[in-house]
């Protein structure tokens, strides 16, 4: 059954409703005409052009072979020159989830919006619209003053944060599949590098007209691989996560390379962070001895092999070879076949133990690119203020919590609720939230008694912004409080996934928490060693001494311990239960019991009791 609602009002804002699985084989479009008051909705047959006309079928979809497509957004940008002329079709992802799988599932191609630019007095009909406006605009001065003077957003996009992770005093980037944290080769892949040398700063780099730090960024390059090759295509991006996945992450130096990997990706439909981070894995699988050529249809993955990763991304994307097509499923299900393979060839035990402290993922979802070591407070947030697994979009703390906002276990257990609030809650709101996260309000740094790194005093402008619009008189902290009910909601549904298990699944492997091996304690010795001599309350030189094996095992024992703390500490904090479930008077209190459904309820008072 496939069906959609027809102007279908959600609490005053229209919503369209999918259900169920497009009967007919052909891949369908969605035509909308977007306005004020409701949709107008049209089923086109086949696919559908960006004016919303029929076109021919065809071309390969990487989200109907792998559990990680994404959801291209297009926009067209009128400003950007393009052979001679100007103007391009642009878009942005929407992958981590798979969402593109669950649509290519329903045989849903495309859905299609026709919509009149708004305009008038009132455009969007706010209850206050010059009260919108000021905020808009005292928003518009902050990224004006600051932006040019400190990260430059606006000339380098997000991909300008691989200079600072790759900085050796945080060593967070993560280098061929999270071992190293930093690597002097860097700077060929930075923002900097991208914005001197490869991104088209001429034209508009807002997601829409009138965003203030337009970071949007992107360029041309030339393909060297795929059915297109030869082709000059428009990439957009990379952002950082796709810089670090295709770049360090795979020993890949080469801007170019990730701008040709992330423009395939795209085009595929296949999320780039979760392809990048399953390839990172399958590579060191090779490293390491539990893959061969053999096992992966004669193509080996080497750390900075660019044409077998181009090779391996078009064979995923095809489902061409056995581990291609387990690569697309995701990571356990290749931890699985890799383990399975090995223990065929070598007659030795499945190594499953082996690949789980370096298949990184949570829940199942691969990893962000951010080399957890030196934040507990990322590791935590990864772990369980995450609910999806391990993803940012909740909690990215490493940043600040690398220059020192959350000095007590305290401190770090109250910013993995207070940062999730306002993250997602920018989510809710439909806003972006970079203008705030990325650009630091100067009278942020005037407040007192406050946590200053949240940036406050931009927080207010969003305030200002939610107040404006809805008529309500609501502070920051109230507006983003809200989104407990998001958080509890996602733990719920976790829980009923998880059952008694729930607590369990929130941890890590043990590549996020320290070094795997030896080799790899060695390569951050002194940092290592001081860290041992502290918890051991022994001189440095006595600690040098000691057989890296049994330092190795100190430093990783203390920190799997204050990881499980600070989780135990959250769980407090959020008003669960030690297991990881919400209490029923949190969810109460919440006002969420009321919605759950009878199941539910039953299973969460026994997981709770
Ligand atoms: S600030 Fe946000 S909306 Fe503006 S260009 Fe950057 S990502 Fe897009």
């Amino acid at each position: 059954m496939f069906r959609f609602q027809r102007g279908e009002l959600l609490r005053g804002l229209p919503v369209l409703r999918v259900q169920g699985i497009q009967p007919c084989l052909q891949l369908g479009g969605l035509l909308l005409h977007a306005g004020k008051i409701g949709f107008h909705t049209v089923v086109v047959p086949g696919l559908v052009d960006h004016l919303g006309q029929p076109v021919p079928a065809g071309g390969v979809i990487g989200a109907a072979r792998t559990a990680y497509g994404c959801i291209n957004s297009h926009y067209f940008d009128p400003t950007k020159p393009a052979d001679g002329t100007k103007g391009l079709f642009r878009t942005k992802q929407a992958g981590r989830t798979g969402l593109g799988t669950v649509m290519t599932d329903k045989k849903l191609r495309a859905v299609v919006v026709l919509a009149e630019f708004p305009k008038g007095d009132n455009p969007y009909g706010a209850a206050d619209w010059g009260r919108v406006k000021r905020a808009g605009s005292r928003l518009g001065k902050v990224v004006h003053d600051v932006d040019p003077q400190s990260l430059k957003m606006y000339r380098k996009g997000s991909a300008g944060l691989i200079a600072f992770m790759n900085k050796d005093e945080f060593r967070s980037l993560p280098v061929n599949n999270y071992q190293l944290g930093a690597d002097p080769r860097a700077d060929r892949i930075t923002g900097k590098f991208y914005a001197d040398h490869l991104f088209e700063h001429r034209g508009m780099d807002g997601c829409f007209p009138g965003c203030n730090l337009r970071c949007t960024k992107g360029g041309w390059v030339t393909l060297k691989s795929g059915k297109r090759a030869g082709e000059k295509v428009w990439v957009d991006g990379p952002e950082y996560e796709t810089a670090a996945g295709f770049g360090s992450n795979l020993g890949m130096w080469n801007a170019e390379f990730i701008m040709e990997a992330n423009w395939h990706c795209d085009d595929y439909g296949i999320d780039t962070i979760t392809l990048a981070v399953i390839m990172a894995f399958l590579t060191e699988c090779f490293q390491r001895g539990y893959l061969t050529k053999e096992d992966a249809g004669g193509l080996e993955l080497k750390w900075g092999d660019e044409a077998s990763a181009l090779a391996f991304i078009h064979q995923v994307a095809e489902g061409k070879t056995e581990l291609a097509a387990a690569a697309g499923r995701g990571m356990i299900a290749l931890e699985e076949m890799v383990a399975r393979k090995y223990a065929a060839r070598t007659g030795r035990p499945e190594p499953r133990e082996d690949l789980q402290r370096f298949a990184m993922q949570t829940k199942g979802l691969p990893f962000s690119l951010y080399r957890t070591h030196r934040s507990l407070s990322m590791q935590a947030s990864y772990a369980a203020a995450s609910d999806i697994g391990a993803h940012h979009a909740a909690a990215w703390l490493i940043k600040v919590d690398l220059l020192g906002a959350f000095p007590s276990m305290e401190d770090k257990a109250r910013a993995l609720l207070a940062y999730p609030r306002v993250r997602l809650g920018n989510d809710n709101m439909g806003l972006c939230k970079l203008p705030w996260v990325d650009v630091f309000n100067p009278e942020s740094g005037t407040r007192k008694d406050a946590d200053i790194y949240i940036n406050p005093a931009s927080q207010e402008l969003y305030a200002d912004f939610y107040n404006g619009m809805l008529g309500t008189s609501m502070t920051w902290e109230e507006i983003f409080a809200q989104t407990d009910r998001d958080i509890n909601l996602q733990r719920v549904m976790n829980a009923m996934v998880f059952g008694a298990d729930t607590r369990g699944r929130d941890s890590l492997p043990d590549r996020a928490v320290g070094p795997t091996d030896d080799g790899l304690y060695e390569a951050e010795g002194e940092f290592h060693d001081n860290e041992v001599a502290r918890l051991l309350g022994r001189p440095l030189e006595e600690v040098r001494a000691l057989p890296t094996s049994r330092k190795r095992e100190i430093l990783m024992d203390d920190r799997r311990k204050r990881l499980r703390e600070l989780i135990r500490a959250y769980y407090r904090e959020r008003g669960w239960t030690d297991s990881g479930i919400p209490t029923v008077s949190t969810l109460k209190g919440l006002g969420l019991w009321e919605f759950l459904t009878e199941e539910a309820r039953m299973k969460i008072s026994a997981l709770a009791s």
